[in-house]
């Protein structure tokens, strides 16, 4: 298999360790979203990757070959950046045609692979367009076939769609996305952007402090978070800090009935999803008194904001959904069924 495999990979800048070290498999074909705040090493690791950073310790391996020490040129990686550095006084046919020229290809040859690659990224007829001509997200598409001009075995991404407005970016996730699969290319994107990462990834890497905290499938991760901070940093989540003893967590005055096995005496926090609890009739477990503080509707979700004798708790109702009718100051029961509740060790979730 030709994945990307590293192995025990760190890099220190000084007293700095932006990467502890790292054992990573990127699968052939597929698309690996590093995502994680501000800061958490995850430009440095793709960096390490692309050949621009060289690694502390450890190595890199493309298949069967060691590329640790292989700089970036020779590396024949396909990137597109946060700023897209595409030469503004040529056309985009000749963006996309440099790298190919520049490699010994005949000029024509190369213009017409380049128009290839425009109709692949949706811009056929744009070819003799000036970059300046474009929008932020047709120079987007631009960096992408240019990127791909060299049929790269790997496709390297920085947070590329930092430049565009909200819609688009959605839009360009998608045609990323479809054309990545399309291609079949093993492709690694940076973002710190939790919807990005779960639009297009098939697998998320969640990284902070330098740190991996948990690789699997977008839904994996936002369902089966491995500790507190990914359920923190993916979607929203509702905390209530606590200590486990048979069957249940005290928190404050109210014990909430868990389905989890710790120690008795372990400090725990609980995470519940706006979406798992619910304001009803149901004579379940852990029901408890709460007042409405603020109602905001969105649209397609309603958001109950409530404060209780567990503290502050959202709860979430899509449109459609068969929800209570409440507004700001009604007393009312939220419910957290013990099978929503995720419990983790508190010494992780500091
Ligand atoms: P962002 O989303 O803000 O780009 P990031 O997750 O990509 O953040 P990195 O750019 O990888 O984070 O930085 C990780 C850590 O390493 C940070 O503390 C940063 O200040 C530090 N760092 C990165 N590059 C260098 C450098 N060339 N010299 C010194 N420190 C660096």
């Amino acid at each position: 298999m030709d994945g990307l495999v590293l192995k025990g990979v760190s890099k220190s800048f000084g007293n700095t360790r932006a990467v502890e070290p790292t054992d990573l498999t990127f699968a052939r074909g597929e698309l690996t979203a590093l995502l994680g705040p501000s800061g958490c090493g995850k430009t440095t690791l793709l960096r390490m990757i692309a050949g621009l950073e060289e690694p502390t310790r450890g190595t890199i391996r493309l298949g069967d070959t060691d590329i640790t020490a292989l700089p970036a040129h020779r590396r024949k990686f396909g990137m597109v950046f946060q700023s897209f550095a595409l030469f503004p006084h040529y056309s985009v046919r000749e963006n996309v045609a440099y790298s190919l020229t520049i490699g010994g290809m005949a000029r024509a040859r190369a213009h017409e692979k380049a128009d290839a690659l425009l109709e692949t990224v949706q811009l056929g007829g744009f070819g003799d367009r000036r970059i300046g001509e474009l929008s932020g997200g047709q120079r987007q598409r631009v960096a992408i076939a240019r990127a791909l001009a060299q049929e790269p075995q790997v496709f390297l991404l920085d947070e590329p769609m930092s430049a565009l407005d909200a819609k688009l970016r959605e839009e360009m996730q998608v045609e990323l996305r479809l054309l990545q699969q399309r291609l079949g290319i093993t492709t690694i994107v940076v973002t710190h952007d939790q919807r990005e990462a779960m639009t297009m990834a098939d697998k998320i890497v969640v990284m902070s402090n330098g740190r991996v905290e948990q690789i699997a499938q977008p839904q994996e991760v936002y369902h089966r978070p491995a500790n507190a901070f990914v359920a923190d940093f993916i979607g929203k989540a509702n905390f209530f800090d606590g200590t486990y003893r048979d069957g249940a967590v005290q928190v404050g005055g109210v014990q909430l009935r868990a389905s989890a096995q710790f120690r008795s005496g372990s400090p725990v926090r609980v995470a519940i999803r706006p979406e798992r609890a619910c304001i009803d009739d149901d004579p379940g477990d852990n029901r408890i008194a709460a007042r409405v503080m603020f109602v905001r509707d969105l649209g397609p979700l309603r958001e109950y904001h409530l404060q209780s004798d567990i503290g502050p708790i959202i709860v979430e109702y899509a449109a459609g959904e068969t929800g209570p009718t409440l507004a700001t100051g009604d007393e009312t029961t939220v419910r957290l069924p013990p099978d929503a509740l995720q419990i983790f060790p508190r010494a992780e979730a500091a």
